[in-house]
């Protein structure tokens, strides 16, 4: 077989490692050669060892070299790879010291010996009495320290000690936590030499970990994440996740999800315990997705967390994400370039001012700038750019509660309070309003979906339908349905939900066969054709009044009429019907209720509103108060109109403007 040469420092502690590792490979050659360096290291050429190491696996005078996994470089050159990481030795740190004392019993003020900050720190929690001295030498050299009176204890690694069969010099082991890495011994080769990589294969520890994915959520919207990160989500046996990622969405996923973020009321996890918690957790064999807001290389210390992983030999993969930035700019068409106004752009955090430096560019995009926004106007304008500079502000970008402020710099100082969190403001002339070229349309109605207009319709629904349970006086009607003659739908809500309390009641459409259908409006008469009822349109008129002429005009009277409808409709309809002679009854199939969560829309930025109902005029009113002048308006039907012109009248004694 062929024999496996390595290379080691010429120490006590490295030859006993070697020999460790023949234990462990007992099927493995090896051919051991030490560094030729004069006599033991004094500690000071350890950086030069290591070279002399690295050098001859890479010229390939030697396959592999050993080192203790803590101590290796990160990152390790690019030209090596650790082939195995070892089962750890013990973990734990020791304390040599003279006549065998414990911690506690070290007289006030010794001098001990340590060879990190890591253990000084640990230690003067302990003892704030005891005096320091950095040490750094061969194991051997440390404990003559103590022999020699030098100082009065050193702490050592207890690995290096149990390699050494040095044990019985353990005064104490330190029950502070150690490097993670620490006592595990790691075999280096050259990278592409994969055949001896495979040989080192059986017991590397990292075969049965897991790894973490660091993937961009993108801005919020769901359908803003890239594939990849979605099909490491669906792989994901936990996720860990913070603010600004979607919890709704998350949840189709079957993974364990850890929130770690800095909501009120919970646990708030350092970037520490963050570090720490993902990598146990691969740790322990777990494919671990941590899913981060927006991009995690931008101001989401995704590489900070990559490194940490990566440093512990965690497989760590980063996934990219839509930045906010970007989600803000394609929403809010305020372009991050533009041909002949802005050819560069900078991305910068509003977080820290006394950190900020504002480079020469043609566009400024801030993030964590909401809550600073009169300082970082001032700040901005003290670097030269004029009070008149458009700015853009776009809060929960993508999201369904987006909305978009736009004023100039001047304006951003003078307003004062903190903008809304979280939002990317955007400063520069690509942010100038009559890049807004569409007309904007308001829609206020339930569904958008028939809306068509000139420009871009921003869908703000004031009210919104709840569907009413089968009761016994809807029952009841529902099975004398007999006993009417004609039915009249007044819209698509009203069919629908009149044919969900009918299937709800066990019965079908079969049970309609005997009664005249009328319907007002063309998506009432859609929405029938969808239950396989052909209705021809008795009027090209949209209103409950152009109904009652269809009657009068047809000379329908006598009749026995039901009218499925909300619980807003207005009298027109049944008083119209019943002053020509006919038996109205009315049946409420749905609730029509303010939204309870309007977004309050700037008005300034749109040109028209859209009303669908009389109660969208209602809510619209009570929501803004008034109608401003400038808004051109669409009503849907006559009553609609109607409500919209007793307000005017009310506010001007006048009708004071063209409704469409
Ligand atoms: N990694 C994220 C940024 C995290 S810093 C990214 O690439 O987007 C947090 C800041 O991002 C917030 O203060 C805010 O400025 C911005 N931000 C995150 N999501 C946002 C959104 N949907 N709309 C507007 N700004 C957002």
């Amino acid at each position: 077989m062929q024999r496996i040469t390595i290379h080691i420092n010429n120490s006590k502690l490295s030859i006993a490692q070697a020999h460790d590792l023949q234990k462990v490979y007992a099927g493995l050659d090896f051919d051991i050669l030490l560094h030729a360096s004069e006599a033991e290291s004094n500690g000071e050429d350890d950086k030069e060892v290591e070279n002399v190491l690295e050098d001859a696996v890479i010229n390939g005078d030697s396959d592999v070299y050993i080192a203790l996994a803590n101590e290796l470089p990160y990152p390790l050159n690019d030209k090596l790879d650790v082939f195995a990481l070892l089962p750890a030795l013990d973990q734990s740190d020791a304390l040599v010291s003279q006549q065998n004392l414990t911690l506690t019993k070290l007289p006030y003020g010794a001098r001990v010996g340590i060879t990190s900050l890591h253990q000084k720190n640990k230690l003067k929690k302990e003892r704030s009495d005891l005096v320091f001295a950095r040490v750094d030498a061969e194991v051997e050299n440390l404990i003559f320290l103590v022999d020699s009176g030098e100082v009065d204890a050193v702490v050592v690694a207890t690995s290096k000690l149990e390699s050494l069969n040095l044990t019985h010099r353990i005064s104490e082991k330190l029950k502070y936590i150690t490097h993670s890495l620490q006592g595990h011994l790691a075999v280096v080769g050259e990278k592409s030499n994969t055949v001896l990589k495979n040989k080192f294969k059986e017991n590397d520890i990292r075969q049965n970990w897991g790894r973490v994915v660091l993937a961009g959520f993108g801005p919020g919207d769901k359908w803003l994440i890239t594939k990849r990160a979605e099909y490491n989500l669906h792989r994901a046996e936990v996720i860990f996740y913070d603010d600004l990622v979607n919890e709704d969405y998350l949840n189709r996923f079957c993974a364990r999800k850890i929130y770690v973020g800095k909501r009120k009321g919970q646990h708030k996890f350092d970037q520490q315990e963050i570090n720490e918690l993902m990598y146990r957790t691969a740790k322990k064999g777990k494919w671990v997705v941590r899913i981060k807001g927006g991009d995690p290389l931008i101001f989401g210390r995704g590489a900070e967390e990559y490194h940490y992983l990566q440093s512990r030999f965690i497989e760590a993969e980063i996934i990219p994400g839509i930045t906010s930035a970007f989600a803000a700019a394609a929403s809010s068409v305020i372009p991050l370039t533009e041909r002949s106004l802005s050819s560069s752009v900078v991305f910068l955090s509003g977080h820290d001012l006394n950190k900020l430096k504002i480079p020469k560019a043609d566009t400024l995009v801030f993030y964590m700038g909401a809550s600073n926004q009169m300082e970082l106007a001032n700040r901005i304008m003290a670097e030269g750019w004029s009070g008149s500079t458009p700015v853009g502000v776009v809060y929960n970008a993508s999201n369904h509660n987006q909305q978009v402020y736009r004023g100039t710099l001047r304006e951003m100082k003078e307003k004062g309070s903190g903008l809304p969190s979280p939002s990317i403001i955007i400063v520069g002339k690509t942010a100038q309003k009559q890049y807004e070229h569409q007309e904007k349309w308001l829609y206020t109605g339930i569904s958008a979906d028939d809306f068509k207009a000139e420009g871009h319709v921003v869908h703000t629904p004031l009210i919104s339908i709840e569907g009413i349970d089968l009761s016994a006086e809807i029952d009841d009607k529902i099975n004398r349905l007999n006993a009417y003659q004609r039915i009249v739908f007044t819209s698509r809500y009203s069919v629908h939900h009149f044919f969900r309390l009918l299937f709800d009641a066990g019965k079908d459409v079969r049970s309609l066969s005997h009664l005249k259908i009328d319907s007002i409006g063309k998506t009432t008469t859609k929405a029938l054709r969808e239950y396989g009822l052909a209705v021809a349109p008795l009027s090209e008129l949209e209103s409950s009044a152009a109904m009652v002429e269809v009657y009068q005009h047809n000379n329908i009277s006598n009749e026995n009429v039901l009218i499925p409808r909300s619980n807003l409709g207005t009298s027109v309809l049944p008083d119209g019907l019943k002053k020509l002679g006919n038996n109205v009854s009315l049946i409420k199939v749905y609730h029509a209720i303010t939204n309870k969560a309007i977004i309050k829309q700037d008005l300034e930025l749109f040109s028209g509103v859209v009303f669908t109902s009389p109660s969208t005029v209602k809510v619209f009113v009570e929501v803004y108060k008034e109608i401003p002048s400038h808004l051109k308006i669409i009503c849907k039907g006559a009553e609609t109109k109607k409500v919209l012109q007793d307000i005017e009248r009310n506010k001007c004694g006048n009708i004071c403007r063209n409704v469409i």
